[in-house]
């Protein structure tokens, strides 16, 4: 058993942090990271990839990208020259900064605790003398981004982003102090959060962050520094949102005041961290109606909105919350940094409540889709995490809104505050992963030894170390999985509803215990050496949605203990899944891979792969064996098939292409995007022309061009019609139908106008057929002339 080293600095502080707690918090307190050392199989890799590959990687990359640069030039220490590209990059570094803070408590590492110093004066010099910290105005450009105002601040309800990057400068400045002990960083943000309070409030500057997250940096700046003021001024920047000074918007939750809002609406990331710092001023308040308002939002999301990864904000349209129900699967937005916010706010939710179903979301979230958002290499990341593919997703190295990546590497370290809690004498249990943790009750302190097979076994057995022996309350969560509910909620539900009975013992013997608020709850006298043993059933489940989930009627999900499961390509024949069939009533075997994915539970069953035939509607069947890995894991072994949701009614399936002339042909086109090509010839048929569902080809952002698309066919043909359907995202896209398109066939080395029979004609949510005097050929072109103000694209493009 390792021991956990903190310095000396980092104890220093959190005594002064405890010295100074004297308001109102919430009831609940969590262990704090540094007092939990994880040393399980699961969760510890991932977080040295985090330390040793990822930090490393993306200060890299911040500076390569020129973000560093931008605090350079703010400084004046270089010519401004070209700049990045959104005025919120300034965030990135604040965030890897608080990555690396969590790292080096964790483990010493003095090269990055050097560079985190250096950058720190980076940021320090391009502060103006007033507080204020925004590169992008500092540097005065020779043109302001179309982002910003001349006037500071003014901009900020919409996109200037000058309050988010004060937010994520005071949630790395604490967790900065908090770790090392330095003020260097604190006292940057103190400088700047003394600005904000000249500037906003009553009778002053009246504008809400347009992205917010600075109202939850401002509690923590408050917590650390007891100066009320910052309280003060997150209430203040919450409760300006929608009171009809300026004209709000749902985008960012200002439509209507905070206190009135009870259905989660708008960009998700924007939501999820303004309910988390409601919670956070109710707790330091004791202000009721913010509850009131995100208990019910709660409500919504977990009965209507929320993915069974756990993923958030339905749709790229605003990054946003889709409406009750609407949760499709292909085009799922579901943002990393929607995952992470959605766990601070879960969080959060419990330490008001001490429910355990909040940390049954929290951990469905962390084991799904969040920990999707990052690859095995750690140098790979989903922005959205769609829960289907055809191959049209692919992991990034960066992007230029780097917004995920930079969250991802701070949470990571950031997990094991997550597993214990405490209220005076209870002592909450919340997540397993086998650790040592070192707690504080007002009876005792408390040595925790956690140890178990977590997430791919059930078996978790907890060493009780009292300092001295003392009576408490140990609360264990009884995970909602292990009690057959799927979620809390009616939105998921397991098809077995018969619950395996847990077993339970302390010190080898039953004992009796209340279960309470989703714990099983041990009030005794603790002496060194008990132990609390426990078994999860981790039964494999078949997981229902609702039935108002449209795109998962006739479908059902495999869920094994936490982890949520996926068809993926490389481990099914003909490296398909969408064409996949699978029994209800099939029995799924389960068995730990060692060698896979980096050790991974796999799931298999007997099936069917679909295929389509010519002249019939029959479909062509074949046995297979289906095999399901784990959901975060998909997509490391390169682009391709991917499914959570697998049909288990023939008709909800995407059968096999039949072999037509089309399906054979190769693809080419003025795109050279072999993924894109792939739409064209699928036989998947849309159900309009704005249907994101399925595959398509566009070539958006290009406009008033002529391109091209082309079949090589497998061998000559004699054909005399032609039809496509046309891609349409209109009117909030960038594509409509094309201004005009015309067909020519190969004839030898030429490019020649078919002899058509009827107008070409364009049109919206169905085909436009072609049909022409014969022609022997070996290839078709469409030329697509796109029209004036937009792009076009295309579903299908049937031959005959
Ligand atoms: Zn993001």
């Amino acid at each position: 058993m390792k021991k956990l080293v903190i310095t000396t600095a980092a104890i220093a502080s959190v005594n002064l942090l405890h010295a100074q707690k004297q308001h109102a918090d919430y009831p609940i307190q969590p262990i704090d990271f540094t007092h939990v050392h994880v040393n399980d199989d699961f969760w510890r890799p991932k977080m040295e990839m985090n330390a040793i590959v990822t930090i490393p990687y993306v200060l890299q990359k911040c500076r390569e990208t020129g973000r560093v640069d931008n605090f350079l030039k703010a400084a004046s220490k270089m010519p401004v020259g070209k700049i990045t590209d959104f005025p919120f990059d300034d965030t990135d570094l604040y965030k890897v900064i608080e990555g690396a803070s969590y790292a080096l408590q964790v483990k010493k590492d003095p090269k990055l605790e050097m560079q985190v110093d250096s950058l720190i004066d980076i940021i320090k010099n391009a502060q103006e003398p007033d507080g204020y910290l925004y590169t992008f105005r500092t540097m005065k450009p020779p043109k302001l981004h179309e982002w910003i105002s001349v006037n500071r601040w003014e901009k900020d309800p919409e996109l200037s982003h000058e309050l988010y990057n004060s937010g994520h400068l005071y949630e790395a400045a604490a967790a900065h102090y908090l770790a090392t002990g330095k003020k260097s960083l604190l006292n940057i943000a103190i400088k700047n959060a003394d600005l904000l309070v000249k500037d906003f409030g009553p009778g002053k500057a009246a504008y809400w962050p347009g992205h917010q997250v600075v109202e939850m940096g401002l509690a923590k700046l408050y917590r650390i520094t007891g100066k009320k003021e910052y309280l003060d001024l997150a209430k203040f920047f919450l409760d300006i949102r929608g009171d009809g000074n300026i004209k709000g918007d749902k985008y960012n939750q200002s439509h209507i005041r905070v206190t009135e809002q009870h259905e989660a609406v708008g960009h998700a990331v924007r939501a999820a961290y303004m309910y988390t710092g409601m919670a956070d001023v109710a707790a330091l308040t004791g202000d009721k109606k913010y509850l009131e308002a995100i208990d019910d939002i709660w409500n919504d999301v977990v009965q209507k909105k929320i993915y069974l990864t756990g993923g958030i904000g339905a749709t790229g349209n605003g990054e946003a919350f889709g409406a009750a129900y609407e949760l499709p699967n292909m085009s799922a937005y579901a943002e990393t940094c929607a995952s992470i916010a959605n766990v601070y706010w879960n969080n959060r939710m419990f330490l008001m409540h001490g429910d355990a179903k909040y940390i049954d979301v929290l951990e469905k979230i962390l084991y799904n889709g969040l920990l999707s958002g990052i690859s095995q290499d750690g140098v790979h990341f989903f922005y959205p995490n769609p829960l289907a593919s055809m191959g049209q997703h692919r992991r990034s190295a960066w992007f230029s809104c780097a917004c995920c990546i930079s969250n991802v590497t701070r949470f990571m370290p950031s997990i094991p505050g997550y597993v214990y809690a405490k209220n005076n004498n209870d002592l909450y249990v919340n997540l397993f992963m086998s650790n040592s943790a070192d707690i504080s009750l007002p009876s005792t302190k408390v040595n925790i030894v956690q140890e178990t097979g977590y997430p791919w076994q059930g078996n978790v057995t907890i060493a009780v170390n009292p300092a001295r022996a003392s009576a408490f309350t140990v609360h264990v969560r009884i995970p909602g999985w292990a009690r057959q509910e799927a979620i809390p909620s009616d939105l998921y539900k397991f098809d077995d509803a018969t619950a395996t009975p847990l077993k339970i013992s302390v010190n080898g013997k039953n004992v009796e215990y209340k279960i309470e608020k989703g714990y099983a709850v041990f009030n005794r006298k603790w002496q060194k050496g008990d132990k609390i043993e426990m078994y999860l059933p981790m039964d494999i489940e078949k997981v229902l949605a609702h039935e108002k989930v449209a795109d998962n009627k006739g479908r059902f999900a495999l869920q094994k203990g936490p982890i949520v499961y996926c068809l993926e390509a490389p481990d099914n024949a003909g490296n398909t899944v969408q064409n996949i069939v699978v029994d209800k009533n099939a029995k799924v075997d389960g068995g730990y891979y060692e060698a896979v994915l980096g050790g991974v539970m796999l799931l298999s069953a007997d099936g069917n792969s679909t295929s389509r035939q010519l002249n019939s509607d029959e479909l062509l069947k074949k046995e297979q064996i289906v095999k399901a890995i784990p959901y975060y894991a998909w997509n490391n072994r390169g682009a391709g098939e991917m499914e959570v949701w697998i049909p288990y009614i023939e008709s909800v399936a995407r059968p096999k292409p039949a072999p037509t002339i089309a399906s054979k042909s190769t693809v080419s086109s003025s795109l050279n995007n072999a993924r894109m090509h792939r739409a064209l010839n699928d036989q998947y048929e849309p159900q309009n022309s704005n249907d994101h569902s399925a595959l398509y080809l566009h070539w958006w952002p290009r406009k008033a061009t002529t391109e091209w698309v082309q079949y090589d066919f497998a061998q000559e043909y004699t054909v005399s019609e032609t039809s496509v359907y046309w891609f349409d995202d209109g009117p909030s896209g960038g594509c409509r139908i094309p201004a005009s398109w015309k067909l020519f066939y190969k004839d030898g080395d030429n490019w020649v106008p078919v002899n058509n029979t009827n107008a070409y004609t364009v049109s919206k949510d169905k085909y436009d057929v072609v049909k022409f005097t014969p022609v022997k050929t070996t290839a078709l072109r469409i030329e697509v002339r796109l029209p004036n103000d937009f792009a076009t694209g295309m579903h299908e493009w049937i031959v005959k």
